[in-house]
């Protein structure tokens, strides 16, 4: 399990809770000697154009800081996936998340959609056709299932609690590759007041089993929401012990 991190990710880039100061320094610090970092090439203005609409790439862009951190977490994304592609799962650590950001819209902290833009680069190389999207922040990844929506190749699935998520792996273990969408805001003391910290290490060993039996090991998740930096780092380290336990 590799993690895929930039220091231009500390940069406080924005108001709002996902660009706040201290939340990425939270999850370096819990993963930092247990995980191998990797930094990621900022994406490409074609890789965006694999999800986003020109006109809207244009809007982003009118804020410099802004665009330069967000090419970076697209970029992280793909890197992940990249790995991932080689057998090898990867956790990006980035922000601005992604999953609110459809292909000509943006709401709720995101800008571009990082998992996106890295599922359709591998399946735009061939590298992969049936993706099956894990999401498992608090709220609703309505960007992604926008994008997704005419694609039946790419299923998208918001978490509802552990049995639902076998469910949906026993039902997709066709695809070629699972992408997850790690927001941590679920967590009881995140706002979300569903999971308890217990339940992260059992959802990464679910999707990585699934992953290894099915899609070659294949598979990788990006950051999305959490902003209590008092537990955020503490969930990310058991999601990816999960992960590693999940074999
Ligand atoms: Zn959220």
């Amino acid at each position: 399990m590799k993690v895929v991190y930039h220091d231009i990710f500390q940069v406080v880039y924005d108001y709002d809770p996902a660009a706040a100061r201290g939340r990425l320094e939270c999850i370096v610090e819990e993963l930092c000697g247990a995980y191998e970092f990797v930094e990621p090439e900022p994406a490409q203005e074609n890789d965006l154009l694999l999800v986003h609409q020109p006109g809207y790439i244009e809007y982003v862009k009118s804020n410099d800081l802004l665009y330069q951190v967000a090419l970076f977490a697209a970029g992280g994304a793909l890197k992940a996936a990249e790995l991932a592609n080689r057998g090898e799962p990867a956790f990006a650590l980035v922000r601005p998340p992604g999953h609110h950001a459809g292909r000509n819209s943006c709401w709720g902290f995101c800008w571009f959609n990082n998992i996106a833009i890295a599922v359709e680069k591998l399946r735009s190389k061939g590298a992969v056709n049936k993706v099956l999207i894990v999401d498992i922040d608090l709220h609703f990844g309505d960007g992604t299932d926008s994008i997704y929506e005419d694609t039946p190749e790419v299923s998208y699935y918001h978490l509802y609690g552990l049995d639902g998520l076998r469910d949906c792996l026993s039902v997709n273990t066709d695809c070629d590759l699972v992408a997850v969408s790690a927001g941590f805001d679920m967590h009881m003391k995140d706002g979300g007041f569903i999971l308890s910290p217990k339940d992260y290490k059992p959802i990464g060993n679910l999707v990585a089993s699934h992953a290894r039996r099915y899609c070659g090991g294949k598979f990788f998740a990006v950051l999305e929401g959490g902003y209590n930096q008092q537990v955020l780092g503490k969930n990310v380290k058991a999601l990816l012990e999960g992960f590693d336990a999940g074999r």
